[in-house]
Parts: structure tokens; sequence; C-alpha cells
């Protein structure tokens, strides 16, 4: 049988995640949902499946400990539903802990090499993530922004991480690459390792919240961080892995390069209503079938918007699956009810966004003032 093929650059198929985890050695998140005493809707919806060392993280909460909270987007344009999920854990974690900092890469670098998006186009775009990420609900109190390109502490580490690491090894990881995508994964690298810098507090848990394709840059971190735990006294990250939605289309994964079969925060509320009417659904040929046999919430895209997103709450969710399942709900109505969420949550993003627009100015400003105090 073939292995889970897991691409963070392309678009990785996942069937099987209790079989990912099992081939990559992902832990379960089961056992540690007793800890949380506010799940998230990731949590409670089991859209966060998997995690490596979270308890680390779970354990600096209870004992109030410092810990940071590491992700990046890669400026190729606005946010999607994949990266709103990123940032939805981010912010949530963020949430349980006033010890908790959030370091944000502006992943420009990796932008030029994978898509070839100037450092200057990526940094018009970087305002506009960060004001996402703020309407998403970030303190920017307990948050450090930075571009990759900017931050040479990330830069070096690359260079040190380069002579630890083969090309064989690299290759086991992320398959045969361009060298660029290399030098970009070891800059992701030390983008996560970096918060374990004396000059943000020494060596602490760093939680990764990643899309489940994205493990061999948590892998390639983990390596780097046992590899230089003597010169550096890292303690290897910890990471929380989350489901993949499926795209309009029935595909598997979200992505900023197939806009027909997503949308974006940014997008006209009434242009994204119209794509969700469109979408592919788990629906039968007949009304008749559905009604009698109901429909394949599993499979369904539309059922996923509301799972990942869009629903009000838990039972929402289940309302809807027990009902399509059921043979009680049809396509049509379905989608009218889906779209309109869908609509009603982009227009309240959007205003709320263009209102946090010179807070994540100021967010960028300040954040540079800081590491540039905290030596580069
Ligand atoms: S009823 Fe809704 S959830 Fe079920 S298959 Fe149709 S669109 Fe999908």
């Amino acid at each position: 049988m073939d292995r889970e093929q897991l691409d963070p650059w392309g678009s990785s198929s996942i069937k099987d995640y209790a079989r990912l985890q099992t081939e990559f050695g992902i832990d379960s998140i089961e056992p540690l949902l007793p800890r949380f005493k506010k799940p998230s809707p990731h949590l409670s919806r089991g859209i966060d499946f998997g995690q490596r060392d979270l308890g680390r993280i779970l354990d600096a909460i209870d004992d109030s400990k410092p810990f940071a909270i590491m992700s990046g987007i890669k400026p190729t344009g606005v946010f999607h539903l994949g990266t709103k999920m990123t940032a939805d854990d981010m912010v949530y974690f963020q949430s349980l802990s006033k010890k908790a900092t959030v370091f944000y890469a502006i992943a420009d670098v990796e932008a030029y090499n994978d898509n070839g998006i100037t450092l200057n186009e990526s940094a018009k775009i970087a305002v506009q993530n960060v004001a996402d990420i703020l309407a998403l609900g970030l303190d920017p109190e307990r948050a450090i922004v930075y571009k990759q390109s900017e931050e040479m502490r990330v830069m070096r580490f690359a260079t040190i991480f380069s002579r630890g690491v083969t090309n064989n090894m690299l290759k086991a990881i992320y398959g045969d690459r361009p060298i660029g995508l290399y030098v970009s994964a070891l800059v992701q690298a030390g983008d996560i390792l970096m918060p374990e810098l004396p000059e943000f507090g020494g060596p602490k848990p760093v939680l990764v919240p990643v899309g489940a394709d994205q493990d061999p840059h948590i892998r390639l971190a983990r390596d780097m961080a046992a590899k230089y735990h003597d010169d550096f006294g890292f303690i290897p990250p910890s990471a929380v892995y989350h489901k993949l939605m499926l795209t309009l289309s029935g595909d598997s994964k979200m992505s900023k390069r197939n806009l027909s079969s997503s949308f974006t925060l940014d997008e006209s509320p009434a242009s994204a209503a119209k794509k969700v009417m469109s979408a592919l659904t788990g629906g039968r040929a007949t009304v008749e079938e559905q009604r009698r046999i109901g429909g394949q919430p599993d499979i369904c895209p539309v059922y996923d918007l509301y799972k990942f997103h869009f629903a009000t709450d838990d039972l929402h969710v289940k309302r809807v699956y027990d009902e399509c399942a059921g043979g009680v709900r049809m396509c049509g109505e379905c989608k009218s009810e889906a779209a309109g969420l869908v609509k009603k949550y982009l227009e309240q993003h959007q205003k709320k966004r263009e209102s946090l627009m010179p807070d994540a100015r100021e967010l960028l400003v300040r954040s540079k003032a800081y590491l540039a105090s905290a030596g580069n």
C-alpha cells in the first residue's frame, strides 16, 4: 500500500488520518481533550485530530509558564478558508494563557521560492493578512509579526541548519524539490525555533498549529531542535494538526491557487454565496433516493463549510449531519442556508478587518522596533 503523500507546497490528498498518524508518528489528540476546560470548535468537532508534544503546552498553561505559538502565512494573497483554520487555532491557544506569545512570520522568502512573488509585493499583501488575523481575534499585545526576509535570526538559523542536513535527508522528508524550496524549509525551521533564543526568554515550549499536510516542516524543525540542542538548548517544538477541508469542487485541499473552487475572506459576499450554491454535494441522484437512503455528509463540501467554519454551534453541525444522513435535508435548501451563513460571516469579517487596518500597520511597526531592540 502506498504511503500517504504529504506535500506542504502542493495539494496533498489525505484519505485516512489514522493511517497518517501511524505512518508519521503523529499522536492522537483524544487523550488530551479532558485537559481543555473550554474546547475550541476545532477540538469539539474533531477537526484538530493530531499532536506532537501538545501535553508540554498544556503543562505550561496549567503552570502559568511562558510558551510561544508560532505560525506564519505565505503572503500570496488574501486569507482563504485553509489559512483561516490555522489562524483560528493560533488565536484559540493564545487565548488560553496570558503567558502565551504569538510569533507570526510573513513567509515572503517562501512566497518568492514557491510562487515567484517579489518581496515588495509580499510587503503590500502582508498588512491585509495581519488585519485578517486581528479580525479573527488575535491579541496584538502578545504578538510579534515579522517578515522572514528582514529577520536575520531566522536567516542565520537557515545557514546553521544547512550544515546539519544532507540532500538525502531533505529528499526523504520533502521529495525531490528545487533547492530554493529546501532553503525556505530551513528558514521555516528557523522561524519555529527563533522564540527559544535568549532574547525572547530562552528555551521554552513552542506550539505550531498546522494543517496535516505541513507535517514535513514540523519533522524537520524537530530534527534540527534535537541536532542543535547542545548549542541552543532547544526544546523540541510541539504541534497541533487540523484536518484539511474539502474544496467546493470536492478536492482535498483549499488553495489560493484554485479560486473557483474556494473563496477568500476578501471575496464579495454575494460572489462567495454564489459559489456555495454551485458547490458539489454529497447528495443523491434524485430527491426520492435522497429521502430514501439519505445524503452523504462525509464527502460533502457543503457539510464541511458548516463543520469547519460557519455553523453557529456544535449542535447545528450535528443537526445538519443527522438531517442529511437521515434523508430529511435536501441539498438545495442546505446550500441556501450555508450560502446565507457565508454571506453574513464575510460581511461582518470584512467590516471588522477594514476597521483594523491601522492596528495591523501599527503591529508591524511595533514588532519591527521590538525585534530591532532585541538585537538582530
Ligand atoms: S443535504 Fe447538505 S450536507 Fe447533505 S449532501 Fe446535500 S448539501 Fe451536503
